[in-house]
């Protein structure tokens, strides 16, 4: 699949370096790096299975681009191109796998979505006492009850599907 949208945008990205000064994500993480993304698919072309392009927080930060080139709207762009073209990484499976949740519940239901996208090795990596408290505090349930919405949800997600 060819990247079709953002060429002109992404050959206009003259590597100043101001999208990764101003991205939060890569202060932390030295895997991502929206400069150097960037110059890759200058060079290279995607490559969808790059599980980088999932790191972004859409958050936005990195505007203040000189070239006008908006990471943010590539890295968005990439994503929906790995999910149409049924690439299989982290990031697809997660949004697979918040999806199924919220269309079959009509919510988020946290156990439900953490045992579809990491099965039951997740729920072995909770200490029992972080679970309890969590519990006992209403941000995970056992019960997986259903939302009053759930069938105007479940609409919602039949008519985007068939857009
Ligand atoms: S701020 Fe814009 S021009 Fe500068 S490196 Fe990032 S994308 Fe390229
Ligand atoms: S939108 Fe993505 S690339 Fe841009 S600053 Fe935020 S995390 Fe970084």
């Amino acid at each position: 699949m060819e990247l079709v949208m953002n060429v002109s945008d992404i050959q206009r990205c003259y590597q100043c370096g101001t999208c990764t000064g101003d991205c939060p994500v890569a202060w932390v993480n030295e895997e991502f790096n929206p400069r150097r993304i960037v110059l890759s698919l200058q060079v290279n072309g995607q490559d969808l299975g790059n599980e980088a392009y999932w790191l972004c927080a859409m958050c936005f930060k990195c505007l203040r681009c000189p070239r006008d080139v908006k990471p943010v709207e590539i890295f968005s762009e990439l994503r929906k191109m790995a999910i149409s073209g049924g690439v299989e990484n982290v990031g697809t499976k997660l949004v697979k796998a918040f999806v199924d949740v919220v269309k079959e519940y009509g919510r988020l239901v946290e156990t439900k979505f953490m045992l579809k996208f990491m099965g039951i090795e997740s729920i072995k990596m909770l200490p029992p006492s972080i679970a309890f408290k969590m519990w006992r505090n209403g941000k995970v349930s056992i019960s997986a009850k259903k939302s009053e919405c759930a069938e105007e949800v479940r609409k919602i997600f039949e008519v985007c599907e068939n857009a």
